[in-house]
């Protein structure tokens, strides 16, 4: 079944790359929407919720990790899957954004095999 995709981040040209690299990765989804920080993220996401979220951590107005908490209090968004896309890689965030309801975290700089990889477990 078609997907469908919302990238979150502060910088358009990373949105540009991650979308890219999805696109190289083979994954397919039919429809894909763009964020440039937690509070659109989450304007979009009430507007129409979306199966696969990827998800930069540090964003102005509302960062990645207060989006991602926020995102679990939307009855909507409950199967949405959250996949973290950052140079931050520290054991701590990780644990943290996971245990507050992300889905997988991919560390910059990516690949499209990364991205096969992560979000090829959601795309059924
Ligand atoms: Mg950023």
């Amino acid at each position: 079944m078609a997907k469908t995709l919302l990238i979150v981040d502060d910088s358009a040209t990373m949105r540009k790359i991650v979308m890219r690299t999805v696109k190289m990765s083979g994954l397919d989804f039919d429809k894909t929407e763009e964020a440039g920080n937690g509070v659109e993220a989450l304007e979009k996401l009430v507007a129409g919720p979306v199966d696969i979220m990827l998800c930069d951590v540090n964003m102005p107005e509302m960062s990645g990790t207060e989006l991602v908490k926020e995102v679990r209090k939307l009855p909507d968004c409950e199967s949405t899957k959250i996949i973290m896309v950052s140079t931050e890689s520290s054991q701590e965030l990780i644990d943290g954004v996971m245990a507050d309801g992300a889905n997988g975290f991919i560390t910059k700089p990516f690949t499209p095999e990364k991205f096969q990889e992560k979000l090829s477990p959601f795309m059924n």
